[in-house]
């Protein structure tokens, strides 16, 4: 699953511009989550600039890096507007009804999280390109196609 996780408030306690204490196994459960689960974490977050770098640094030095930053895919650039994360997943502090204990994510996650599903499979298949609308023109050819195959 694609997973946009927050950081400040859900990573760290909220201590914005600074980076706040680390929330008890937060970088634990979200580096298994990415390692032994396979899920494809987005970091979605306010920050930019040094301060994203910040954050960014603050989680490397823990090893945890992240599949895309504030974007869909690595190779996306959203720029600073904010528009939301296709995710399959938000962990953020600001869920309805607050954000659990990260064992309790953890948990939430693995015994929610598809059997099926690969992490290759996904970005080979299911990745944005695929996802694109074909050409009008390429869709009507294939519906003449069908209509053709067809017998009555
Ligand atoms: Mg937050």
């Amino acid at each position: 699953m694609i997973i946009a996780v927050d950081f400040d408030g859900t990573i760290v306690e909220h201590a914005y511009p600074k980076i706040g204490k680390p929330i008890p196994f937060a970088i634990e459960v979200l580096k298994k989550l990415q390692h032994e689960e396979h899920h494809l974490l987005v970091l979605w977050t306010v920050r930019e600039d040094d301060l994203l770098e910040e954050a960014l640094e603050y989680c490397k030095r823990s090893g945890l890096e992240f599949y895309s930053v504030n974007n869909n895919y690595p190779e996306e650039n959203q720029g600073v507007e904010p528009r939301k994360i296709n995710a399959d997943l938000y962990i953020d502090d600001k869920n309805i009804g607050g954000i659990p204990d990260w064992g309790v994510i953890y948990n939430m996650v693995k015994s929610g999280s598809n059997g099926d599903w690969d992490v290759n499979d996904y970005l080979s298949n299911n990745n944005y390109l695929s996802k694109k609308k074909k050409n009008f023109l390429i869709r009507l050819g294939e519906a003449w196609d069908q209509v053709k195959g067809r017998s009555y």
